[in-house]
């Protein structure tokens, strides 16, 4: 008899691991066994498609082989290295990243992930302006760490808050309007006026840095208004402040581009990135050092570091990832379906579904927003997304969930077939929950 290793799996993960932004008790888990491309499986066999990626950081598809055949490779030669060393694979990995940055960024700090990524942005930030406030949006998440965590928008922040010198304010979301607008361009507008009451009240003389998401992801996939990055840019640079661009979820491909950012006309001063660097394969990140905020560091201590930084099975991973998006013409491919299939397919169902209130995104980078009445926009609640949630899987889909919205989120490397199938499970589910009735 072969053992159900399915069941083994379920049974030590209850018993033993401890799981994140959980309650423990009556935890039950999918178990995912292997993966290829987009699909992953579970012991038995049985297939799922992985519209998650994840946490929306498999860019590049589950087990890409070259990928695989890179860390294989870097572990037999040098499985890691100290920091402090000079080291072959860690400086192509920094010149990849650097290659498809903007002019004016030469150096990367590489991290264990996200979070610290933005740890050590708005440290390079305080120091480089000898300011002290960070100001980030409500409608965002940065990472589960001291500054991190604080300077997230949305509930997580809350049971947190130990790290000081944060302030929130309202970015623009159109579609549910904090500045009472009814156009992109009056969204814009008025966000901006509202950010710039918020720098004069707080003192710009005391703000260090403008921490935004370039795409707000786990917030929504709030895709910014014509004018409103740019707009921030030229707040920053009238009070002196500097700009992040948090680009660890929209960054590497996912909106059909290396960075989100590229898209809206507006270059940062720090970036940073984690997830789909490298799929997360290996789990790294890191910022994008602007040549201004780096000369700061020439010859003044950087008071910083991690003894992974820049971990060669990491870099290594980084190095084949980019290397296999670009001859493999993936984030092309992620532009092309998120314009061909996705949005089309998605639209159609918000035709036949009264639950859907608004679909956006672009690349694999999509959000349905529902809501159980069009016209209020109210949002619908835990129970129809844990309904939904059930009725995806059942039919074979890893959905992601997010307070009243299903992120349509697959890797990079999705085809048109298995856009066409998850479409398919997304009206399949949504008919079911409608039927079922509030
Ligand atoms: N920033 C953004 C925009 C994210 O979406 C996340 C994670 O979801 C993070 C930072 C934190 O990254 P990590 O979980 O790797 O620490």
């Amino acid at each position: 008899m072969t053992e159900d290793l399915d069941a083994l799996a379920k049974q030590l993960d209850r018993e033993h691991v401890f799981h994140s932004w959980s309650a423990q008790a009556g935890l039950d888990l999918p178990v995912i066994a292997g993966g290829s491309g987009t699909v992953v499986w579970d012991h038995a066999g049985r297939r799922m498609l992985d519209f998650s990626s994840q946490l929306v950081n498999v860019n590049i598809g589950h087990q890409h082989p070259a990928v695989v055949a890179a860390i294989r490779a870097q572990a037999e030669e040098l499985a890691t290295i100290g920091p402090a060393t000079a080291n072959l694979v860690r400086g192509r990995a920094a010149q990849r990243i650097l290659d498809k940055a903007p002019d004016g960024f030469a150096k990367v700090f590489f991290t264990n992930g996200g979070a610290d990524a933005i740890e050590n942005a708005i440290r390079m930030a305080r120091l480089h302006t000898g300011r002290d406030t960070v100001l980030s949006t409500y409608r965002s998440y940065h990472g589960n760490t001291g500054a991190a965590i604080v300077a997230t928008g949305d509930w997580r922040r809350m049971p947190n808050q130990y790290a000081r010198g944060h302030v929130h304010f309202f970015g623009p979301y159109l579609y549910r309007s904090e500045f009472w607008a009814t156009t992109p361009e009056e969204e814009s507008e008025r966000a901006l006026h509202h950010l710039e009451r918020v720098i004069q009240s707080e003192g710009p003389s005391t703000i260090a840095a403008l921490l935004l998401e370039s795409i707000p992801g786990t917030a929504g996939i709030l895709l910014p208004p014509p004018g409103y990055l740019a707009g921030v840019r030229a707040l920053a640079d009238e009070y002196g402040i500097v700009l992040i661009l948090d680009e660890v979820m929209a960054g590497f491909g996912r909106t059909g581009r290396w960075f989100a950012f590229q898209g809206y006309d507006v270059v940062p001063d720090l970036i940073t990135f984690a997830k789909g660097v490298n799929s997360g394969y290996v789990p790294v990140g890191g910022v994008i050092i602007s040549d201004a905020i780096s000369a700061t560091f020439d010859d003044r201590v950087f008071p910083g570091g991690l003894t992974y930084s820049g971990h060669p099975l990491a870099a290594a991973s980084i190095v084949a990832s980019i290397d296999a998006m670009e001859s493999e013409g993936i984030v092309d491919n992620a532009r092309r379906v998120g314009e061909d299939a996705i949005g089309p397919g998605l639209r159609e169902l918000a035709t036949r579904h009264p639950l859907i209130g608004e679909v956006r995104g672009e690349g694999v980078f999509w959000a349905l927003e529902l809501v159980s009445d069009r016209g209020t926009r109210e949002p619908v609640g835990a129970d129809v997304i844990g309904r939904l949630k059930k009725e995806l899987t059942a039919r074979g889909l890893v959905p992601f969930a997010a307070d009243n919205r299903i992120h349509v989120v697959p890797p990079c490397v999705v085809t048109d077939g298995e856009v066409q199938e998850a479409i398919a499970i997304y009206d399949e589910a949504l008919t079911s929950v409608e039927d079922d009735g509030p």
